[in-house]
């Protein structure tokens, strides 16, 4: 179960309805739009994942935050599957393992890089 990505906040079209907002799945990017509030889970229409409502509170973000966080949900994801090869006798080949945790590298340097370029809130 991932974290979905909410977006564009918004009152409902009609004016009167409920808030709604855009959920984006963080594993195939399928949008759909849901009422803000009063749900904690929904099954992404794309790749069939279970998708978990951040915690209450949270903005919905902007396209940047959005593909921040999916890189991040990529990252950890293949960080995952590596931590499972490289398990004792897992029987998986070493360059694989090898050649996955150099992509989690390149991609956690961004990912660092780019949390040190965002303003400070003090
Ligand atoms: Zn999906």
């Amino acid at each position: 179960m991932t974290n979905a990505i909410l977006k564009y906040r918004r009152p409902h079209a009609d004016g009167y309805g409920p808030e709604v907002v855009d959920v984006v799945c963080a594993a195939c990017s399928e949008t759909r739009t849901v009422a803000y509030s009063g749900w904690s889970t929904i099954v992404c229409g794309g790749c069939g994942q279970e998708l978990h409502r951040p915690d209450q509170g949270l903005p919905a973000v902007s396209d940047g935050d959005a593909l921040s966080i999916k890189v991040r949900v990529i990252r950890d994801g293949m960080k995952g599957d590596h931590d499972a090869m490289t398990e004792p006798n897992s029987g998986e080949d070493d360059v694989y393992a090898s050649r996955l945790n150099m992509w989690i590298r390149l991609l956690s340097d961004a990912i660092e890089k780019y949390d040190e370029n965002q303003p400070k809130p003090f």
